[in-house]
């Protein structure tokens, strides 16, 4: 069993291999995409600004997160 900490909630994750945790190097999807809105909303350095394109692009990419974040949370609610 290896073990890794989570860079947005410092959670220990837990695995075999690396198959077993999609959202790696991050705990969970949630993280993932906090990563992702902060990557966005500059705090990252970037070398430089994204073009429109680019944009559009991490903004479909959030919120197709989201709405697979969405469905996973019914799915659970069904157990
Ligand atoms: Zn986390």
């Amino acid at each position: 069993m290896r073990t890794a900490a989570c860079p947005i909630c410092k959670k220990t994750i837990r695995f075999e291999r690396l198959s077993d945790q999609p959202f790696f190097p991050f705990c969970s999807e949630r993280c993932k995409l906090v990563d992702l809105g902060r990557w966005i909303d500059g705090s990252y350095t970037i070398s430089r600004e994204l073009n429109e394109e680019e944009l559009e692009m991490v903004e479909e990419l959030i919120e197709e997160q989201v709405r697979r974040m969405e469905e996973s949370e019914y799915d659970r609610s069904e157990d």
